[in-house]
């Protein structure tokens, strides 16, 4: 028989005893193995309906007095619903223990779920938007809602609402009731959606106002059956709405009160295909968030030398200013490209009517190589600019040819030439191609270039 769940009737539950029932090796590596324990009872929680497993310990005492702590790094759920405590350290079938869980995690997971079913039913009621999915994450939690988008002022109100009732109080309340009974709340539209499982379901009721408790199930068992045509009318009162704020059927753990949730932070929403994911904090999780937001804000503030006020002005500043320097970097690019190409046509003469401009720049990057040798070829005719950048260091170099346009050369076919022994890309026009070149094939590549560009027997070797 599977463990009884302990969490079931207390998620407060922190120690309790029971009975290794059986015991399996997992796996094993290095020589060490994993063992996984079931016990007749159990407090821990096994990873499911996106709460991720409990961790502690079970100890078991000898005869002797001598103590073994076994820790629990894993919880997991069989088919059989069975609950399977992982552990390195083997405990025998028969062996009574104590059972610790580490309550600093399972508040936390209790505070983001119990969060979780608060932020659902309000996004419901405000937005008609259901919850299709729901993460627990390490760092975050998530909830998929199926709707088109969510403005920033509908999260902002809903945030608002949130820490209204967490302020409140309201209790949360667990309860098992026969299955007859949730598939009537199920169609009178009190609960949402119903595991497929046969037997009794559990409730989880988040009660409508402070003062007057969770309803739903609390007179259902005895007023269902067969006597009233109105179904959710027998829970609630002939005619009567619904008068608790969320009603689920859910088997994780939750805070009793919407006050231990905690303080509920809303982080933002995405798109992800035809739903829209809000990212959600709870309680001390929410605390360290803007906390950490708070050391940010602080470090910006001191690396800008402006308050925290006054960084959204200070990054507007910088940006117009980055873009005003890239603008003037571009324009004395262009102007000393200019100069250094009138340079380069007086260092090289014409030979036999053509000019050859052959240059490597260890300093000068690709794209300044590329307006250089554009306006080598401009600057006079007959000319050819074969400029390469070894700039980048360990990788391959970058090779530009430009041709003044009346010579009718082609200079991407003859860059294709060149290049073709090796798998570096190359590309461009007619009158200025650019490629890559490995930097020990530098020199004979453009060696072949200028042979070729001067109708040279190419050299050999
Ligand atoms: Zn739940």
């Amino acid at each position: 028989m599977p463990a009884e769940r302990l969490y079931y009737a207390d998620s407060g539950l922190t120690q309790f005893t029971a009975t290794v029932t059986d015991i399996r090796e997992r796996s094993r590596t290095g020589g060490a193995s994993l063992w996984q324990v079931a016990l007749d009872r159990s407090a821990f929680y096994p990873t499911s309906g996106g709460q991720p497993h409990d961790t502690g310990t079970l100890i078991a005492t000898a005869p002797s007095g001598a103590r073994l702590e076994a820790p629990v790094v894993d919880a997991e759920e069989d088919e059989h619903g069975e609950i399977w405590h992982l552990t390195p350290k083997p405990l025998l079938a028969g062996t009574q223990i104590e059972g610790r869980i580490d309550w600093g995690r399972r508040l936390d997971h209790m505070q983001q779920h119990s969060g979780q079913h608060l932020l659902s039913a309000l996004f419901y009621q405000e937005l008609g938007a259901l919850t299709v999915s729901f993460h627990l994450g390490d760092a975050i939690s998530t909830i998929d809602l199926n709707t088109e988008s969510i403005e920033q002022a509908q999260l902002v109100n809903i945030e608002q609402r949130a820490n209204a009732i967490v302020a409140e109080g309201r209790p949360i309340a667990q309860r098992t009731v026969p299955s007859a009974d949730a598939e009537i709340l199920l169609q009178s539209g009190t609960l949402r959606k119903l595991p497929v499982r046969a037997g009794d379901i559990r409730l989880v009721v988040i009660a409508g106002n402070p003062a007057a408790g969770a309803i739903a199930g609390k007179t259902a068992a005895g007023a269902i059956p067969g006597q009233d045509a109105g179904g959710a009318g027998a829970i609630y009162g002939e005619g009567a709405p619904n008068p608790d704020l969320d009603v689920n059927a859910c088997g994780g753990t939750h805070v009793a009160s919407t006050s231990q949730i905690g303080a509920v932070l809303l982080r933002g929403t995405e798109r992800i295909r035809q739903s829209v994911r809000v990212s959600f904090l709870c309680g001390n999780r929410a605390i360290a968030a803007a906390r950490a937001d708070d050391a940010l804000l602080s470090q910006l503030g001191r690396e800008f030398s402006v308050g925290r006020a006054d960084l959204p002005a200070a990054l507007a500043r910088i940006k117009g200013e980055t873009k005003a320097s890239a603008k003037e970097r571009q324009t004395l690019r262009e102007d000393l490209a200019n100069y250094h190409a009138a340079r380069l046509i007086v260092e090289d003469p014409l030979q036999n009517d053509l000019r050859i401009v052959r240059r490597i720049f260890p300093d000068r990057d690709a794209e300044y190589i590329k307006l250089l040798a554009s306006r080598v070829a401009r600057a006079a005719p007959h000319t050819i600019a074969l400029l390469a950048s070894t700039q980048q260091q360990q990788a391959p170099a970058s090779v530009v040819v430009a041709c003044s346009q009346e010579l009718g050369r082609d200079a991407g076919q003859m860059l294709r030439t060149a290049l073709a022994a090796f798998t570096g890309r190359d590309g461009g026009s007619a009158t200025l191609a650019q490629g890559l070149v490995p930097t020990d094939q530098l020199d004979p590549t453009l060696d072949a270039l200028e042979a070729q560009l001067r109708n040279r027997p190419v050299p050999a070797g």
